[in-house]
This record gives C-alpha cells, structure tokens and sequence, in this order.
C-alpha cells in the first residue's frame, strides 16, 4: 500500500489537491472533514455531536475521528493506498493512525505540507464561503479560530512525522497546477 498524508492549514488547498492526486494514483480519498459533514446531513448522533465543535472552530474529539477513519481503512481491505485529507489533527490521531496501519503490516509513506501565510489562508477561506455552503468558512473568528487549532493542536503532526524523515513541505502558492506539479514530484509511485 502507498499511504499519503496531505498536510496543511484550513485553505491550504488539501480538499483541491486531494481530488487531483487520488484521480492521478488511484487512491482512496479519506477526509475527516467531508466525513463529518455527511454525517451532519444525515443527522446522525456522531454528527449532531461533531456539529457543535466544528460551528466554533474547534477540532472534534480525538476517538470520534479515529473510530470513523479505523472504520472506513477496515472497509477496503483491497486498497492499493489511501490520501489522508484533514487527518491526523493531532498526535494522539496519528499515533493512532500509524498503530491502525501497521496491524496491516502497513505505514505512512510520505507527508506532504502545503505551506500557505496566514492572511492568505483567511481571504481564501472568506472567498470560499461565498460558495461553499460552510458556515465555518464565513464568519472570519471561526476562520481565525481553526487556524489557532491548527498551529497549537495540529502542527506538531508534522514534528512526529519528520523524526522518521516523512515530511516534504511544498510551496501552496500558485496555480492549481503548479502546485499538483510539484506535489506529484515527491510521488514515488
Ligand atoms: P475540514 O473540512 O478538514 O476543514 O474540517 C472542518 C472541521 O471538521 C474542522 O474545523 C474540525 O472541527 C472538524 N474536523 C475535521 N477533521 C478533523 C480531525 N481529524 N480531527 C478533529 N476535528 C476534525
């Protein structure tokens, strides 16, 4: 299996990249956030749960996003990958994670970081809320919020990863084919 984390901050282009990479490789796409949302919508207990954290900006408990992602890594035992999207937030999530792929005799393969500036994170996800029908995505002290998550919670994902030498940053500034170009050259697949 070929086992990619695509790691970055809210507006960093992940949800965009993800969608080109899984179509050029063959991945599955797991995204924690796309997960939430549908269980929002189908208004299960899980996402009535989840809905409250994700209003205010706020990661959702560790066990509710690693009993979804063990789930559905279960349910495709014939993949030949995964894209991990949004996920692990933490490090309690990825050592969960590389715990869950090595029962499989399996690990992550590379971590590849979109690096995007703060203020640029935030006009793009205000854009974004114009169209993407997310309410966190419109009121910018949610937008700010998330990112303070993201630099306090979720950062030092990338710390764990880099011990084993996982992590390739790349520049997520530019068009989105610039930015598939230069991520699909750190692809050894
Ligand atoms: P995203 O679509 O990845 O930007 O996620 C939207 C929201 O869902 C986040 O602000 C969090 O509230 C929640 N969420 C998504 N993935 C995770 C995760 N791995 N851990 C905790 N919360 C998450």
């Amino acid at each position: 299996m070929f086992n990619l984390i695509l790691f970055g901050p809210p507006g960093s282009g992940k949800g965009t990249q993800s969608e080109k990479l899984i179509e050029k490789y063959g991945l599955i796409h797991l995204s924690t956030g796309n997960l939430l949302r549908e269980e929002i919508a189908n208004e299960t207990t899980l996402g009535l749960a989840a809905k409250s954290y994700m209003d205010q900006g706020q990661l959702v408990p560790d066990e509710v996003v690693i009993g979804m992602i063990r789930s559905m890594i279960n349910a495709k035992p014939e993949a030949k990958g995964f894209l991990f999207d949004g996920f692990p937030r933490t490090v309690a999530q990825a050592e969960a994670l590389d715990n869950l792929l090595a029962e499989k005799q399996n690990e992550i393969n590379i971590v590849l970081a979109l690096i995007v500036d703060e203020e640029e994170l935030v006009s793009r996800l205000l854009n974004r809320g114009k169209t993407s029908g997310r309410s966190d995505d419109t009121n910018e002290s949610v937008i700010r919020a998330r990112i303070v998550e993201y630099e306090t919670k979720t950062a030092p994902v990338a710390d764990h990863y880099a011990k084993s030498n996982k992590v390739v940053k790349v520049k997520g500034v530019g068009s989105i084919d610039e930015i598939f170009g230069s991520l699909t050259q750190h692809i050894k697949l």
